[in-house]
């Protein structure tokens, strides 16, 4: 159980039933308060309506339970001032994009949450010889935030016929086969040094570089460089990076071809949905069930592209109308705006996707993929001629943009030739694939926000 947040509850359901003012208390930020009270009253607290019972959305839960592990000392004061808000005539703040506290709770739970994945996937453990343990495994990691609470269930569960312990300069964990047991951490040096686990590291990650996609600046995030030292297969980047030019040489051999032959020219949406059923140009629709035409008015003022279509869109043949279309379709009322007033397309035609006993999983087009398919993109654009077009996700971003984008960034209005309003924003399924409730809301929040901000710029055109 999370110590700090277990104290921080107790602690802010007994001040909010006192009616503690959130600036009359001073928070304590450090990690393993035993003691139940973390905070301290500064003199006599100013009252405040008292709270008999203590209100806190699934949102507010959902945030908290990982900003609670961020090494801000400002977090307990941030946590509590917003659950105060809560209980004071704000029961759904948590949906207030744009609030100065709302804000910074999700970005502590975001830092939090990109700490506790990097921590799951860099964590390379060590076999050391102990004798009450034949087969004992170390680790050393050093995270951002003392997060080693919230991912030890991870590796419990992963790694349940071990017994390890994952060590960071502040805390660690040990798992005997039954039990989590929490303690200190050691500095790097006590760590242990390699064994031939490195060499089976190196070989995996040889065998997933994929040297025609390299991004120096994207792994030097994914991987960060002060992880480098404790990650065996980190040795063999540059010799990787070196042969790379070497291997894209020798996979250009099976470029696809371009769509554009397939095109019909100056033709209509009807001609265009006639034509695409025949386009060979990449062959991913003859593993689907044929290719997916855009659809809506032939004169729509806003035009979505999505990325490609999904698993029932491939069998009923119309776009956006699996569970990412679900999402649209309430993003798009929650935005004022009709669907069948919109034309919707997607940047790939065809449901690109591996088969697995259950089910057709999705797969991203790549790059080369969806240039081969963008002719028809650009015809529908032509034909249409909205005045704004809406990216919905990075395929559709790429595709439109001509770079890639990222999209969370930089998401909102960009120049274009292509209409005379571009509209860069995140897809639905990212929404669907939110990891808690209040990411999911924020995001959902953001997407509203860019269609009304699409609506209020077609509204502009006459
Ligand atoms: N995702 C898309 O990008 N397009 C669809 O049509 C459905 C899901």
């Amino acid at each position: 159980m999370a110590w700090g947040l277990e104290a921080f509850r107790d602690t802010a359901r007994q001040l909010l039933r006192e009616g503690v003012l959130p600036g009359d208390i001073l928070w304590r930020g450090a990690r393993m308060e035993q003691e139940s009270m973390l905070g301290e009253l500064l003199g006599a607290p100013t009252a405040c309506q008292p709270v008999e019972h203590v209100r806190a959305s699934r949102a507010y839960m959902d945030a908290i339970r990982k900003a609670a592990y961020h090494s801000d000392p400002q977090r307990y004061a941030l946590m509590y001032r917003v659950l105060w808000r809560i209980n004071h005539g704000c029961p759904e703040l948590m949906k207030h994009i744009g609030d100065a506290d709302v804000d910074a709770l999700i970005a502590l739970e975001k830092e939090v949450r990109r700490d506790a994945h990097k921590m799951k996937a860099f964590v390379r453990f060590k076999r050391v010889e102990d004798a009450a343990a034949p087969e004992t495994f170390v680790a050393w990691h050093r995270p951002d935030h003392p997060i080693v609470e919230v991912v030890a269930p991870f590796f419990q569960d992963r790694f349940r016929a071990m017994n390890f312990t994952i060590f960071t300069p502040t805390e660690s964990v040990r798992w005997d086969g039954h039990a989590l047991h929490f303690g200190p951490g050691i500095p790097r040096e006590q760590a242990p040094a390699a064994d031939e686990l490195d060499e089976m590291w190196r070989t995996y990650y040889a065998s997933i570089f994929n040297p025609a996609r390299i991004k120096i600046r994207a792994m030097q995030s994914e991987m960060p460089q002060k992880h480098w030292q404790t990650l065996p297969e980190a040795q063999i980047i540059r010799q990787l990076l070196r042969q790379a030019p070497e291997r894209v040489r020798a996979m250009l051999g099976n470029q696809p071809e371009t769509a554009a032959a397939f095109v019909p020219e100056q033709a209509s949406l009807t001609q265009l949905a006639r034509a695409l059923p025949a386009c060979l140009a990449c062959q991913r629709c003859t593993q689907a069930n044929g290719a997916v035409p855009g659809e809506g008015p032939p004169r729509a003022r806003i035009m979505l592209v999505g990325e490609q279509p999904g698993d029932q869109e491939d069998l009923v043949g119309r776009p956006f109308v699996g569970p990412a279309g679900e999402v649209l379709n309430q993003a798009l009322t929650m935005a004022g705006i009709e669907r069948s007033q919109c034309y919707l397309t997607n940047a790939f035609k065809a449901f690109k996707h591996a088969h697995t006993p259950e089910r057709r999983l999705h797969q991203t087009p790549s790059p080369a993929e969806l240039a081969v398919c963008k002719p028809w993109l650009l015809a529908e654009i032509k034909a249409v001629s909205p005045h704004v077009l809406v990216a919905l996700g990075g395929s559709a971003a790429l595709a439109t943009m001509g770079r890639r984008v990222a999209v969370l960034r930089e998401r909102g209005e960009h120049p274009t030739s292509l209409a005379p309003h571009l509209i860069v924003s995140a897809h639905p399924a990212s929404i669907l694939r939110a990891p808690s409730e209040s990411m999911r809301q924020h995001h959902m929040a953001l997407l509203i926000r860019d269609l009304r901000a699409a609506a209020a710029l077609a509204a502009q055109h006459p």
